[in-house]
């Protein structure tokens, strides 16, 4: 058996023992380099693999080997050769000399392998320097601007202690919640706070949009390796809206890898979405899988109380005054997520600069009362049944007509239960509109999803991502 048969033998052993996942993660672009008194050489394409076949599965190799070979097989080493190109960046530089020497003293290099010379002039890595510039962090949000409350407590504590414990508490960390309801700034205040706290550690905030655009360039441009490199140096890696890898193939494919090599290292990984792993669309399984092997938490609706405690903060924070009963009654009127309370405040500043006025409840009542009436005007019956139509892929007939079919059941459920929720229909009515159902079935409709909603992480999701629809759409 040549090396080529002998490691091909090995390889069909181990992709019967371990996870397809682990197998192409791990076993992807490997052979045998040389084997010299019993030792073999095996060409990985990066640090994470060697690392990863060396301890990890190394007796498993062994054992393999052995299997074919027999006893003489002692042990095994890995190096780092580039699939496509040569590698002439930190894998090279980071490589110890002998090993390099050993490999290209044996069975003939493939050409693409660059002999080791000592006396070249060593590139700097720039990467690693260049790194803060790029982490993406703004230094705007914090920890301390973040009002903590029942909404979102559990999603602050998971952040403060994962910043205190890189990689070791959760990991992944997933957090979710609808539009603009505070994910981004608590993912940006951990990536602060780490910095602060260990300002050598490389830190990437991204969105999964960006992600994905850089991911497109580098494969144009031939540099996917550079790429991963990049971000598998990562000690802290943030992917917001992760909701857009969804039905991107190649970027999960990439993500995965980039996932994995990060996580078998402990590097930590934060997430989020604007609903849970369950009901992200066409995401692959093994995605799902990794995200939920770690913690999983939400930010919900703040209440009023709540509303107006941001309102407070902000207010501190830009350094204006204004009136408790003004700010109340943003609280009280604009409830649909932060952003537009911040917005809405925002409008009242810039008015009450504007007229050389200060706020007082009568210019808030002005300012804000097309805003006000827009946001309860513009949710219709229509526009539930469009968002319940694309995000369960039903058609209006079908909701309307007696089927019973249970998907289309759950849709017509969950579009009576935001007629109820959202526009405060009663039940005769929403049974009338719908096809002239009783209205015992929307009554039963409502308490059902309600009910279900507590228990139900997907419906939960489902019903955040269809509201935030209505009201992002619809309401400003
Ligand atoms: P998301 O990423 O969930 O869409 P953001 O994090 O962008 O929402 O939040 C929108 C705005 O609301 C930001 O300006 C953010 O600072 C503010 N905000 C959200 N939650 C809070 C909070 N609990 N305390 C203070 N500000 C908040
Ligand atoms: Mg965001």
């Amino acid at each position: 058996m040549n090396h080529q048969e002998l490691w091909k033998s090995v390889l069909g052993q181990i992709e019967l023992s371990i996870s397809k996942a682990n197998f192409v993660t791990w076993f992807q672009n490997t052979s045998i380099l040389s084997i010299e008194d019993g030792s073999v050489v095996i060409s990985v394409p990066n640090g994470f693999a060697k690392e990863w076949l060396e301890n990890k599965y190394n007796h498993t190799i062994i054992q393999s080997l052995r299997s074919f070979e027999g006893d003489a097989v002692r042990s095994i080493r890995c190096v780092i050769s580039g699939p496509q190109t040569i590698k002439k960046s930190i894998d090279a530089i980071t490589q110890p000399v002998q090993q390099i020497d050993i490999a290209s003293k044996s069975s003939p290099l493939p050409p693409r392998i660059q002999p080791f010379n000592p006396t070249a002039p060593v590139p700097t890595p720039k990467l690693a320097t260049a790194m803060f510039h790029e982490s993406n962090l703004n230094p705007r949000y914090t920890f301390d601007d973040y009002v903590v409350a029942e909404n979102n407590e559990l999603a602050h504590a998971a952040c403060v202690a994962v910043s205190r414990n890189l990689g070791q508490l959760y990991n992944p960390l997933f957090i979710y919640g609808g539009v603009g309801l505070g994910k981004t700034h608590l993912l940006q205040a951990l990536g602060n706070e780490v910095k602060r706290q260990h300002p050598e550690k490389t830190i990437k905030y991204i969105t999964s949009e960006r992600f994905t655009s850089e991911l497109v360039d580098s494969i144009k441009n031939q540099k996917t390796d550079k790429f991963k490199e990049y971000y598998q140096q990562m000690d802290l890696l943030i992917i917001d809206d992760v909701q857009f890898l969804s039905g991107r193939e190649k970027t999960q494919n990439e993500f995965f890898h980039i996932f994995n090599a990060l996580y078998q290292i402990n590097k930590q990984i934060v997430i989020s979405s604007d609903r849970p792993p369950k009901s992200i669309p066409t995401l692959e399984d093994r995605l799902r899988s990794r995200f939920e092997g770690g913690m999983i938490t939400d930010i919900s609706q703040p209440n009023e109380e709540t509303r107006l405690a941001i309102l407070k903060k902000k207010v501190i924070e830009k350094g204006v005054s204004i009136d408790e009963e003004s700010l109340r009654f943003i609280a009280e009127n604009i409830t649909q997520n932060i952003r537009e309370i911040e917005g809405a405040l925002n409008r009242v500043i810039a008015y009450s600069e504007f007229y050389k006025t200060p706020p007082s409840i009568s210019l808030v009542e002005k300012v804000l009362s097309q805003l006000i009436i827009q946001n309860k005007k513009t949710i219709s019956t229509e526009d539930i049944v469009s968002a319940t139509e694309k995000l369960f892929s039903v058609t209006k007939d079908d909701l309307l007509k007696k089927g019973r079919k249970k998907g289309i059941a759950h849709a017509r459920q969950v579009a009576m239960y935001l007629m109820r929720s959202e526009l405060s229909m009663p039940f005769s009515s929403i049974g009338d509109y719908f096809g002239g159902r009783d209205h015992t079935t929307a009554l039963h409709a409502f308490e059902k999803i309600s009910a279900d909603i507590e228990k139900n992480l997907r419906l939960k999701g489902d019903i955040s991502t269809l509201k935030n629809e209505l009201y992002h759409q619809n309401g400003g």
